[in-house]
């Protein structure tokens, strides 16, 4: 669970949520941002009162991947330009998403492939957060990719090329942030959560993994989007497991269907990534949806929740 304190929260703003935390019985990591500190709680057995928490003064939002909640982190594949992430992220909150994604590093198949903007990205991405509240969760690519994207991101994520590249688990499990860790592109379930295992040994509680399909013999989709691996996960882990459509299909008429079939199937969230012109995207346009699509699947995912006893968590009111 994590709460995320306000722009400007005072220091005493911040120890109180501590103290809090430590009186239910859990342990609190504080985790200081560039914009503004979330103090993790670690140990969350499903019994936590979040309304404790809630009412804190300078406490922004309360949010927990892993619980009844169903999270929806969307926004395009890369931040391109500065209008593009503003926009994106304007459409993504309205329609009802908490994160904001968007890579500011690219790992491409071919190196003449747009790379991403680097650490001008990051900024833009800071810059969307400001002016919509929405947390942010960004790949980082390597060690120094980890510093920077766990200065100012809310959520660092490890892409499935990465998925075992072991030294960089161990730098990101000690980063301070929570981490999203996609599935790799050929990795079995058991890899999949051998690899979270590094992060959590570094003493990293926070981390959400993310199926994101894998490579198969049939070509009508770009990847075999395993679905069984939501049950699966949450039968071996208490970790909890959110699924990729884009990626997990790469076919834009394909994701709307298999995100709302990973929300039946118990998913704890969904990544879609969406552009406001996914036809100029620099990369994955063919699998991004138009904003239009994207709330229209949010309204259907709600009533998927709803059947299935969960929520689909809200995003929080702009701060600043
Ligand atoms: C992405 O999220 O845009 C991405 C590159 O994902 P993956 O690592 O799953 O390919
Ligand atoms: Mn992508």
């Amino acid at each position: 669970m994590l709460i995320v304190m306000r722009h400007g929260a005072t220091a005493d703003e911040v120890q109180k949520v501590i103290s809090v935390i430590e009186e239910m019985g859990y342990q609190a990591t504080p985790m200081p941002g560039a914009q503004r500190t979330a103090v993790g709680l670690v140990g969350n057995d499903g019994r936590v009162d979040a309304s404790r928490l809630e009412g804190l003064p300078g406490v922004q939002e309360v949010m927990t991947v892993g619980g009844t909640e169903v999270v929806a982190i969307a926004g395009p594949c890369s931040v391109e330009t500065e209008r593009q992430v503003l926009e994106s992220a304007r459409v993504v909150k309205e329609a009802g998403a908490v994160i904001l994604r968007g890579g500011a590093w690219k790992p491409r198949s071919s190196p003449y492939s747009f790379q991403g903007l680097g650490r001008p990205g990051l900024k833009l991405l800071a810059k969307a957060r400001e002016e919509t509240g929405l947390l942010i969760c960004t790949e980082a690519m390597d060690p120094d990719g980890v510093g920077w994207v766990s200065e100012m991101a809310d959520i660092v994520q490890i892409g499935a090329r990465n998925m075992q590249n072991f030294s960089l688990l161990k730098i990101a499990g000690r980063c301070g942030k929570p981490v999203l860790l996609k599935r790799g592109i050929s990795a079995t379930i058991v890899e999949l959560l051998l690899s979270a295992e590094y992060l959590l040994a570094e003493g990293n509680h926070d981390v959400i993994l993310c199926e994101r399909g894998v490579r198969s013999f049939d070509t009508m989709t770009r990847n075999l989007f395993d679905l069984t691996a939501i049950p699966v996960v949450h039968k071996l882990s208490h970790l909890p497991i959110i699924a990729a459509p884009s990626h997990g299909t790469g076919l834009r008429d394909k994701v709307i269907p298999m995100a709302r079939a990973a929300v039946a199937a118990g998913a704890d969230g969904i990544m879609v990534e969406v552009h406001p012109n996914p036809e100029d995207a620099l990369s994955d346009g063919a699998q991004t949806l138009y904003p239009d699509q994207f709330a229209q699947l949010m309204r259907e995912v709600r009533i998927i929740a709803e059947a299935i006893g969960r929520r689909v968590a809200e995003p929080a009111a702009v701060s600043a």
